[in-house]
């Protein structure tokens, strides 16, 4: 397959870039995907429930043990120069930049008590950053398998994901839930993972599209707005603070059934909070059954009511992905809905592949139309989770 050769050629390229950046062999080659999730969003830190995928969009990490505690790391994606660090002397706040991700990744395993010492890495990608695709969990989680792989840790999947959130959450500084990192290492090809952010219990669910003649689009709308991380980090405590008022541990264990009577007890503001909550997690579940049945097309109107519920209850949309999702379905898309954490990023559109064309025109135009930046559109299926690729 032409796809096949292209993977190896790709490999070939990382292992003989490594040796030309570091003047020896990699011992091995580590791949991480990025992931939409195609229900259930704003849930993980709830402690409920995702249905994300993994993308053919991946990160790969070629690595060598050191016999020092040193840590050298260069990405392409990054540029400039081999950034080296002293893996004990590895703290937040002491790394700037890109190097957060795979330095907290390595900080993240040191602080477990996981026996490693140093390495040198080289990361190129093929994920895009800040589009919503969760270039920053791939990053940590290729970094993560690599050295599980390198020291021979035997991690498991939802171990190597928590190293992976806390390298973001208390290493990068970023407050992110538990449903990006999973997917990047839980996820396997041809399906999607039903994950309970609680337990982190994860089902795969075969996710079949060519067999319905559907196809995912992903539309990169190349924006992201600045208020996400204070939005999101407000949007959290108001979560937090409902949860409490109910006297839950979480939202998570608030009923469908008792929504009605739980949101006349709540402040005025935290109402559309707790309506997206219990409705999203109410649309994993019922997306799970649609699939589990085989009824894929019957994703499409689930879609796009979280959407209107991300929009309209949870505040976090924005005109660029408004607009994707309305010309998506008005040209065709049997549903569609932004993914990610919000304020730009990317929509997913669940297409018949015959009317990918006309979709795909249709958003084009009316991206021009509005005078937004021209989006990306790609088609994509549900790869395989991060391991050893060589
Ligand atoms: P997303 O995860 O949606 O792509 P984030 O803002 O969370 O967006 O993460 C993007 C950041 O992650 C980039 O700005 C960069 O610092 C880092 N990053 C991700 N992938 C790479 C890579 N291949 N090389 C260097 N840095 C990367
Ligand atoms: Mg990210």
């Amino acid at each position: 397959m032409a796809g096949e050769r292209a993977e190896r050629q790709r490999y070939a390229q990382t292992r003989a870039r490594f040796e030309e950046l570091y003047g020896t062999r990699p011992e091995g080659l580590w791949s991480a995907p990025g992931r939409v999730n195609l229900i259930g969003e704003h849930t993980d830190y709830n402690d409920g429930f995702a249905l994300p995928i993994a993308l053919p969009q991946t990160t790969l990490v070629a690595a060598r043990r050191r016999g020092d505690d040193r840590l050298r790391l260069f990405s392409d994606q990054a540029g400039g120069e081999v950034t080296e660090l002293s893996v004990p002397a590895l703290a937040p706040g002491g790394v700037d930049g890109w190097a957060r991700y795979p330095a907290g990744a390595v900080w993240a395993l040191a602080g477990a008590g996981h026996r490693i010492g140093g390495a040198d890495l080289y990361v190129t990608s093929t994920v895009p950053t800040g589009a919503g695709l969760s270039s920053s969990a791939a990053l940590e989680c290729a970094v993560a398998v690599a050295f599980d792989g390198l020291y021979e840790l035997g991690l498991t999947g939802p171990e190597l994901a928590r190293l992976a959130q806390r390298a973001e959450n208390g290493f990068a500084g970023v407050p992110c839930g538990i449903m990006d990192q999973m997917a990047s290492v839980c996820c396997t090809a041809g399906a999607a993972l039903h994950l309970d952010s609680r337990s982190l219990a994860l089902q795969q669910v075969p996710f079949d599209l060519a067999a319905h003649g559907l196809t995912l689009l992903v539309i990169d709308t190349r924006v992201q707005h600045d208020l996400g991380d204070g939005a999101y980090a407000a949007l959290r405590a108001g979560c937090e603070r409902a949860a409490a008022l109910l006297g839950l541990p979480a939202l998570r264990d608030l009923a469908p059934g008792d929504l009605d009577d739980a949101l006349r007890t709540l402040p005025a503001e935290l109402v559309p909070l707790v309506r997206h909550v219990v409705t999203e997690n109410a649309r994993v579940t019922e997306a799970v059954a649609h699939l589990r049945a085989g009824d894929t097309p019957a994703l499409g109107p689930l879609l796009t009511a979280g959407h209107a519920s991300l929009r309209d209850d949870y505040g976090v949309s924005c005109p660029e992905t408004d607009l994707a999702v309305s010309t998506a379905v008005a040209g065709g898309a049997l549903g569609a809905r932004m993914t990610g954490g919000g304020f730009g990023g990317s929509v997913i559109a669940l297409t018949p592949t015959g009317l990918v064309g006309e979709v795909t025109g249709a958003v084009d135009r009316a991206f021009a139309h509005a005078g937004f930046r021209a989006p990306v559109v790609r088609g994509v299926e549900a790869g395989r989770g991060a391991g050893r690729v060589v």
